[in-house]
């Protein structure tokens, strides 16, 4: 079998998009050996073990509920979507960008009604929204003006815009106006703070493939009491089978009491690989993880003469970068900085995508610092 420290390992491009990310050495280990049966003892003891840390790192409380199933950022949503939405159900989402828009999708096909809050509270899409996060005033004004909602959505991290929302007011506006609030963290959980259980929030969902550090291939979740709750209440259909909280629940419980039952086949290797992901991160601690990645992003765009996509400083998320192509260059600066051995992402909304790039610089690489160092090199090269 190939070692990840192999020559030709360390001399391959350095993959800097914003998911699929570089795996740290130990995780890469754990995640190249032979996946363990679902129901061996020490399969069950590495489960047990990951939902505990999972805990830790969404700063969930002992009431809520991880889950972890196969699948991708998208699966979570889903998961999220099919068990809170009933047709009918209310539903805000705060647009950051483009996976505000698969949100509300997804919310869309559950029958929900949605209502979108857009940056600066106006009704309708603009090109000028894009780079910028709705907060809280722009909530509480949808509120006066469509009512009641059942659901708050919001992204924590856009993935195509690099805007953060400030989700601690948003998850206490939330229960203090009856709503369940869902943060999508597939581009900032393990990368930016976010304290489920001290903010009030309900749901917090990822994929392995960004902060956390891992292969693509998990669909991860914590869920409050109050959203359990809030499945367990439903009165029309249940969830698809494979995306039911009630489903997973006994599952997810026997795991973690190492009372092993099968419901459908946990993707064992990938579980692993979480374990060693999140002993690596409680054994850094989570306030410095936070603050190194901190300090990544704001090397990353100290280093660089590049204009942010974001407007305000304090929107701008600290696991990925968006920029402006400077002026003279294209869409194929991407490849350009490719040439230098580095792998950024291009563009991903429209209307503006040939017009920007996205540098991902989150997990091991944000702690790695020749790995943000080459990155900055490989683009300050192709300028
Ligand atoms: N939400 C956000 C914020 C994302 O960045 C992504 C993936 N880029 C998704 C959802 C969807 O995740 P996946 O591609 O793993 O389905």
């Amino acid at each position: 079998m190939p070692s990840v420290y192999s020559p030709s390992n360390l001399m391959k491009p350095l993959l800097m998009i914003p998911g699929p990310v570089e795996l740290s050495p130990k995780v890469a280990e754990a995640a190249a050996a032979l996946p363990p049966g679902h129901m061996s003892p020490a399969f069950v003891e590495t489960f047990a073990r990951a939902l505990q840390a999972m805990r830790v790192v969404f700063a969930a409380g002992s009431e809520s509920q991880p889950f972890v199933t196969a699948g991708s950022g998208t699966t979570a949503m889903d998961m999220a979507a099919a068990n809170l939405v009933e047709p009918g159900t209310r539903a805000l989402v705060l647009w950051s960008g483009y996976f505000s828009d698969r949100m509300a999708e997804i919310l869309r096909r559950y029958g929900a009604h949605v209502t979108v809050v857009y940056p600066g509270g106006d009704a309708a899409f603009d090109e000028a929204m894009i780079g910028r996060a709705p907060g809280r005033q722009e909530v509480e004004q949808a509120l006066k003006r469509h009512g009641d909602h059942a659901l708050l959505f919001a992204t924590h991290v856009d993935t195509s815009t690099g805007v953060r929302v400030d989700a601690e007011p948003l998850a206490k506006l939330a229960r203090a106006r009856g709503m369940l609030s869902v943060f999508d963290g597939v581009c900032a959980a393990a990368g930016e703070r976010f304290d489920m259980d001290a903010w009030g929030a309900d749901v917090y969902l990822t994929a392995s493939q960004k902060a956390l550090g891992l292969p693509p291939g998990l669909a991860l979740l914590v869920a409050s009491s109050r959203a359990l709750a809030a499945r367990k209440a439903r009165r029309s259909t249940p969830p698809p089978l494979v995306l039911d909280w009630e489903q997973w629940l006994p599952i997810m419980r026997g795991y973690e009491e190492k009372t092993p039952k099968y419901f459908a086949t946990p993707a064992t290797g990938l579980i692993v690989a979480l374990d060693a992901s999140l002993q690596e991160l409680l054994a850094i601690g989570m306030n410095e993880v936070f603050e190194r990645q901190k300090q990544a992003a704001l090397r990353v765009r100290g280093a660089l003469s590049l204009e942010s996509l974001v407007r305000s400083p304090d929107d701008a998320a600290y696991t990925l970068s968006a920029f402006h192509l400077p002026k003279g260059k294209d869409a194929s600066f991407v490849k350009q900085i490719a040439a230098n051995g580095v792998i950024v992402a291009g563009g991903l909304i429209a209307p503006i995508a040939p017009r920007y790039f996205r540098v991902g610089h989150m997990g091991h690489a944000a702690r790695t610092p020749l790995m943000i160092e080459r990155t900055i090199d490989a683009i300050n090269a192709a300028l």
